[in-house]
């Protein structure tokens, strides 16, 4: 399933992908947000997409 992972505090997208990843790498490759320069927790939002009119 799709997901995105955001910023806490911008809802910068730090990652959108099919291939699930954990938020902690993540964290790891940015250390802090690219917009807001947030350093980012170590639970960043994780949003699974949803998919409209799944059959
Ligand atoms: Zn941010």
């Amino acid at each position: 399933m799709p997901e995105k992972i955001l910023c806490h505090r911008c809802s910068f997208i730090l990652y959108q992908g099919r291939e699930p990843v954990l938020p902690g790498d993540v964290v790891k490759k940015y250390d802090r947000c690219p917009r807001c320069l947030t350093k980012l927790s170590r639970k960043p939002i994780k949003v699974l997409i949803e998919i409209r009119g799944k059959k």
